[in-house]
């Protein structure tokens, strides 16, 4: 992968050989994540897209602390889906008034702590405008609130989809203009729209449509409010590539199209904030998983490396992710970068389940038990997307580097 190098046939991560790095950590598996390629992927974003056009970290694809602590320092907000994440935001410094809540079923407990916390709920149902007018009275505050909508439209192209016809998330554009009506009713803080189409796209043709059909659509259900926008959250989706053949995503139009609607909102909803949330985008590339050979066996014929770990940690990397087809992530044997003798092997994990696949027949540097097996791509939805119980192996350890 053309964003990290290698020395001495040591892959470098954050500038250390991995070899070292392993020693440093102390235990194998672990994730090490880079922060300056986490930097550099903010830098170029913004290089792309309009000055006005605000950038969420959506954190349910890396929650680790001390990269949201990172991240909170390169971006506009944080978008958290649970209590738990809202902890992990707040305690990472990011500022309140810029970080949102999305989720269905959020409890009554969470937002209550979302309404003192002073952050922007993204409202999913007719329930939770319920309980906001009740937790407002209590507190003496106004909650904050932004309506998510279910759109009309699906995101093309996506590798998963979650909006567009029946779904658990958000209220449908149909209904908006009677939760709209409800809102104002309670005096609940109105700013604006949530539209978040679906994730993993890597053709911006498909984006732009989408971030068109969110802008009109906001435009027409803006025509309900109870006061004018001053947010308007268009999604994300932003896809990178893990599998061979797929190209990177062209982010150009997107910007181009960004700044065309820009410009329309500063006439058609002046006071409104444009604002896109990149979960994976953001940080998927910046990571690897690092785990060591155990075993080396012969079955009939083909080769396995038996690790250290596996789907357990790794969920993604196995395939077991919401994948309908299994491909191989990027991986190699980071402590043999260049080496001229290699075979067709596949990577096993310890756990007794043929689902623990991490790499099936690759072509892979010839590795023996002691080598160190890199997954590439592998920043995003890891570790805490994970179910690091299953089988009882111990908890995967997470480097920021
Ligand atoms: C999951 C999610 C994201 C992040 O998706 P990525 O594919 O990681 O960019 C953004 N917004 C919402 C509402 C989500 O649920």
């Amino acid at each position: 992968m053309d964003q990290f190098s290698s020395e001495h046939g040591d892959l470098t991560i954050g500038n250390l050989p991995l070899k070292k790095l392993a020693a440093r950590v102390g235990r194998t598996p672990f994730y090490a994540y880079d922060r300056g390629l986490l930097s550099t992927r903010v830098a170029e974003l913004r290089a792309v897209l309009p000055a006005v056009v605000k950038l969420h970290y959506a954190m349910k694809a890396n929650p680790l602390p001390a990269l949201v602590c990172h991240m909170a320092g390169l971006v506009d907000g944080i978008d958290v889906a649970s209590s738990g994440e809202l902890k992990v935001a707040l305690d990472a410094g990011a500022d309140p008034h810029d970080i949102s809540f999305a989720g269905p079923g959020k409890s009554v407990g969470e937002l209550r702590q979302a309404v003192a916390a002073g952050i922007l709920v993204n409202l999913e149902s007719f329930r939770e405008i319920d309980e906001l007018a009740a937790i407002s009275q209590e507190l003496g505050l106004s909650a904050r609130v932004a309506v998510r909508v279910n759109p009309d439209f699906e995101l093309k192209s996506s590798g998963m989809t979650m909006g567009g016809g029946p779904k658990q998330f958000g209220i449908d554009a149909e209904q908006v203009p009677a939760a709209l009506a409800e809102i104002g009713h309670h005096g609940l803080a109105f700013e604006g729209f949530h539209l978040f189409a679906g994730s993993q796209n890597l053709k911006a043709e498909a984006i732009v449509e989408a971030q068109c059909k969110s802008y009109e659509l906001a435009l027409r259900l803006a025509e309900h409010a109870p006061a004018p926008l001053r947010f308007l959250n268009l999604g994300g989706g932003f896809g990178i590539p893990y599998f061979p053949g797929e190209q990177r995503l062209d982010l150009a139009p997107i910007g181009a199209n960004l700044a065309a609607l820009a410009e329309r909102a500063s006439t058609e909803m002046p006071a409104a904030e444009l604002v896109i949330e990149l979960g994976r985008y953001l940080v998927g590339e910046a990571g690897i998983y690092v785990t060591r050979v155990v075993d080396r066996k012969v079955s009939r014929g083909q080769v396995f490396l038996v690790v250290d770990g596996g789907l357990n940690h790794h969920l993604s990397a196995s395939g077991n992710f919401g994948q309908v087809i299994r491909k191989n992530y990027p991986v190699a044997i980071g402590n043999r970068m260049g080496a001229t003798e290699k075979e067709t092997a596949s990577v096993v994990g310890p756990l007794c389940t043929p689902l623990d696949l991490l790499a099936d027949r690759m072509e892979l540097a010839r590795a023996e038990p002691g080598d160190l097996v890199v997954i590439f791509q592998s920043g995003a939805y890891g570790a805490s997307a994970s179910p690091q119980g299953f089988l009882g192996h111990p908890a995967v350890v997470e480097v920021l580097v």
